[in-house]
């Protein structure tokens, strides 16, 4: 079984958790636009270099440059192989080329995957978010912390807080969340795709509600 998968939701709630678990699970590769773009910023690239302001301030990133970076995901992807794509697209522009992208090789998306969760929540939760800037993984503090504080389980690097979950940053993102992204929501919905998940779940359940959703 392969699957082409979605993962929508506000900033924080939990889409690179529940997408590691899916990649874990089923074995279909997890993709993050963001992590791509962080590592572009890291290797000060071309693309990092337009990327890194919008980054910074919460802003998104322009289309053109986040479609520069997905087209490249994209050409080098086995569509056939299945993903789990986790933020992208994050408008209905950036929706409709993935569309054209999938149409023009004949394969279509299986199931987008909604989390839904309160904002006062999620601000808790991303006040407690570490990332290892070496292999992506992301902790959560109280919920799902490192064996050893600060220092990341799989590869030893050590965890850091992204500057764009700062509160005042966190707030323009769910502005930005709410214009841009949540209209995907009714669009996937009319394509029949759309499966929604409670993010307020513990991790376990949550993962398997969207396993669930995949089967
Ligand atoms: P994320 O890790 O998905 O929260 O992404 C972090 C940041 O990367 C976002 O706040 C945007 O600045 C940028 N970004 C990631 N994916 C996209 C996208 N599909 N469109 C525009 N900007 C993006």
């Amino acid at each position: 079984m392969k699957r082409r998968v979605i993962l929508l939701g506000p900033p924080g709630s939990g889409k690179g958790t529940v997408a590691a678990c899916l990649e874990k699970q089923f074995g279909w590769p997890h993709v993050s636009s963001g992590y791509l773009f962080r590592q572009e910023v890291g290797k000060n690239s071309p693309l990092g270099q337009l990327a890194k302001t919008f980054i910074e301030n919460g802003k998104l990133v322009p289309d053109e440059v986040v479609l520069q970076l997905m087209e490249h995901w994209w050409d080098g992807t086995d569509s056939a192989a299945g993903f789990i794509l986790d933020g992208f697209p994050r408008n209905v522009p950036q929706a409709m080329k993935l569309d054209s992208w999938l149409t023009a090789r004949g394969v279509a998306l299986d199931v987008v995957i909604c989390l839904k969760a309160p904002e006062n929540e999620i601000i808790r939760r991303v006040a407690g978010r570490r990332s290892c800037p070496r292999c992506g993984r992301v902790f959560q503090i109280p919920d799902m912390p490192p064996h050893t504080e600060g220092i990341c389980d799989d590869c030893g690097g050590e965890l850091t807080q992204r500057a764009d979950d700062r509160e005042s940053v966190l707030r323009e993102r769910f502005e930005i969340y709410r214009r841009e992204t949540e209209p995907l929501v009714n669009y996937y919905r009319h394509q029949g795709k759309l499966v929604l998940v409670d993010a307020m779940q513990p991790v376990d359940q949550r993962c398997a509600a969207a396993a669930d959703a995949l089967k």
